[in-house]
């Protein structure tokens, strides 16, 4: 056999033992899964997540059981394309069916902050933050996610708690412009979070506003949010699969996230 051969069938034989762990890094996708509350003059809401059935043989003696989707490209556990943003509609490329197969494929840099986030909801990231796990963990590698583990993931289950507004201001963790050029500078592939949004609640604040999504995109970075299970990530080590619905046209997905842990 040759050795990308070997490599394949190594692969199947560490999943199959258990050495290789593969770990879901999605929510489940349903009518209780939180929504993103678009500010005010940004837009219109998304409607919230919905199954209706089209036949059931349950209920109409059939032999099949299907239904209508009804769910935004930015619903749960999803995937933010560079054409999401008006900053990098122009790459080429850069949407869901047109982005090449080989960026859905990469390692993963976990950036634990759950214990700075429980004492301050309004936590920012920052690239000094990203150079002090740097210097525990060597340098970002291009084409890398980076992922914030802020332990948000744990609201999801409340979407009044995962949204966290008081007083139309969302208070959730994120980071400010220079992460952003530090994730970039490294080529870094995207960002990824597990709030409702890649960018923090208050992303108004910075200059310019929204930087994981106007600065990424506009790099033709990807971004993921609403991610689960990242407690269960090395700092780094993992790969992760990130495959959204190839839609036409599209400016994002619900995907499913699978990550790759050695053991
Ligand atoms: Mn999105």
């Amino acid at each position: 056999m040759n050795a990308s051969a070997d490599i394949l069938s190594n692969l199947m034989q560490c999943l199959n033992q258990g050495t290789i762990e593969v770990i879901d890094l999605t929510h489940p996708l349903g009518p209780a899964t939180p929504m993103i509350k678009v500010p005010e003059g940004h837009g219109k809401q998304p409607p919230s997540t919905s199954l209706e059935t089209i036949s059931d043989y349950r209920e109409d003696g059939g032999y099949a059981r299907w239904s209508t989707l009804t769910t935004a490209e930015h619903a749960g556990t999803h995937f933010d394309t560079p054409s999401h943003w008006f900053t990098g509609g122009d790459h080429a490329n850069a949407t869901t069916d047109t982005i090449s197969v080989k960026r859905f494929m990469a390692p993963a840099c976990v950036i634990d902050c759950t214990d700075e986030v429980k004492d301050d909801e309004d936590f920012i990231l920052t690239a000094d933050r990203l150079r002090s796990w740097e210097e525990a963990h060597g340098a970002i590698p291009a084409g890398s996610w980076v992922l914030l583990h802020s332990g948000w993931a744990n609201r999801f289950e409340d979407a009044d708690r995962f949204l966290n507004q008081i007083d139309g201001v969302a208070h959730s963790p994120g980071p400010n412009p220079d992460a952003v050029r530090l994730m970039i500078e490294r080529d870094a592939c995207g960002y990824g979070t597990e709030t409702i949004g890649t960018d923090h609640g208050n992303a108004n604040q910075f200059d310019p506003v929204f930087p994981a999504h106007s600065l990424m995109h506009g790099a033709n970075k990807f971004g993921m949010s609403s991610l689960n299970n990242l407690d269960k990530l090395p700092p780094t080590g993992a790969v992760i699969v990130t495959a959204p619905l190839k839609i036409v046209d599209g400016s994002g997905s619900p995907l499913r996230v699978l990550a790759f842990v050695p053991s």
